[in-house]
């Protein structure tokens, strides 16, 4: 695979040589269970235990405010059902704000909460950067409220937002905040004193951990329902054996990003800015997608009109470049994604998205290679796709 230069750090990263090295000796040799009394269980709780310490130390919280989890997606599952049948329970509250730019594990979960638990949703309005505005949340919250959930940084376009000041307006109304970090953690700050936050999804495999793994913190006195009951690890709240290497795994991988994230932001950002720069100037028919400057320093993303980016990602594949797009669908009629429709492409535009990510083994000459390779590649798509859709319907049907 080394012929194949990797551009899709936001999918997943590879596991740090340090982390994996940690996370060994509690495959075999300490690999007892955490919730048994004996001195094989007690150095497994203790590596938990340890490990739970420097998650809060990178986080600024208490360790009994961390909860693992087997990944972002269910971090993000517990903190939304978790919380708003709490907040039902407690106040009567039955309106969960969000926006359609969220990752699936917070739009799907919200969906679900309205279908089958009789919550409300209101889908908050972004920009066309994908940014929430705080005026626009200012405006519906309320007492009926029963959470918020906002993502830190997108995956798909990069935006960050204005965390510490939608966290304030969920303050004052006493509104519990929860805000998918799962994508932000590598390059941005994580203190949730400073973001002011009441919940917080990690997921490893974002930062050079293992896949499998996540955490969700949450602020002392935030109501939250258990929704995986069992043996009562995690204070409860999240029943199962710990994945005691995985969680080693999470909480060095998450060290190594707190020591190291300046230097890893430095490395990245002018490779993206090359990337941005050249794509807006030498392609036609080209925008950039997510914020200009208020975007994670690893991320570039675009739309180009009148090309399938699927079929883009699979030329991008044969010339060696591993990117990634916004389109929901491998085969069949491809869908845009929702983020693309929350930031107002029409469908010429959103059916052409690429993202571009960047990360701590990214070479300088791999994005000259790429930066070469890519004009000829969208015109070749833009052919290829203006001559589908020309094409005969009953041609097309028989080409699949
Ligand atoms: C990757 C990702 C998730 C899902 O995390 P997993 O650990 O893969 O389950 C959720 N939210 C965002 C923003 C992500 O980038």
């Amino acid at each position: 695979m080394s012929d194949l230069a990797y551009f899709d750090y936001a999918a997943t990263t590879p596991v740090d040589p340090r982390v994996q090295a940690a996370m060994q000796p509690f495959f075999a040799e300490t690999f007892g269970n955490p919730s048994s009394v004996h001195r094989f269980g007690q150095k497994a709780e203790a590596a938990v235990e340890t490990a739970r310490e420097t998650v809060a130390a990178a986080l600024n919280c208490r360790p009994d405010e961390i909860f693992f989890t087997s990944g972002g997606t269910e971090s993000d599952n517990l903190a939304l059902r978790g919380t708003a049948l709490a907040m039902r329970e407690h106040i009567s509250a039955n309106m969960i704000l969000t926006c359609r730019a969220e990752h699936h594990a917070v739009s799907k979960t919200a969906e679900q909460l309205a279908s089958h638990y009789g919550f409300q949703v209101k889908w908050l309005e972004t920009d066309g950067n994908g940014m929430l505005l705080p005026a626009t949340l200012e405006k519906v919250i309320s007492s009926e409220t029963a959470l918020v959930s906002v993502m830190y940084a997108n995956n798909e376009i990069g935006t960050i937002n204005a965390i510490p000041e939608i966290a304030r307006i969920c303050r004052l109304h006493g509104v519990p905040f929860h805000t998918d970090a799962v994508q932000a953690a590598a390059y941005l700050p994580t203190d949730v004193q400073i973001l002011g936050v009441d919940l917080l999804s990690l997921g490893a495999h974002k930062f050079y951990g293992p896949k499998g793994i996540g955490v969700l913190y949450i602020r002392k006195g935030t109501p939250i329902l258990s929704s995986q009951t069992g043996g009562g690890q995690e204070s409860g709240l999240r029943a199962g054996t710990q994945n005691v290497p995985y969680i080693v795994g999470l909480a060095e991988a998450l060290r190594l990003t707190f020591a190291e994230r300046a230097i890893r932001s430095e490395h990245v950002r002018p490779l993206r800015d090359r990337i941005i720069g050249r794509v807006l100037e030498e392609i036609p028919e080209v925008r950039l997608t997510g914020h200009p400057t208020m975007r994670l320093p690893n991320h570039a993303s675009f739309a180009f009109q009148d090309v399938d980016g699927n079929l883009l990602l699979t030329l991008l594949d044969a010339a060696g470049f591993a990117c990634s797009s916004g389109s929901a669908c491998k085969t069949g009629n491809p869908e845009p994604s929702e983020v693309m429709t929350a930031i107002g492409l029409s469908r010429d535009w959103s059916l052409g998205s690429l993202r571009v990510t960047l990360g701590k083994d990214s070479a300088a000459d791999q994005v000259e290679n790429f930066l070469e390779t890519l004009p000829g590649l969208v015109k070749r798509a833009r052919s290829l796709s203006r001559d589908e859709r020309t094409r005969p319907r009953s041609h097309k049907s028989r080409v699949n």
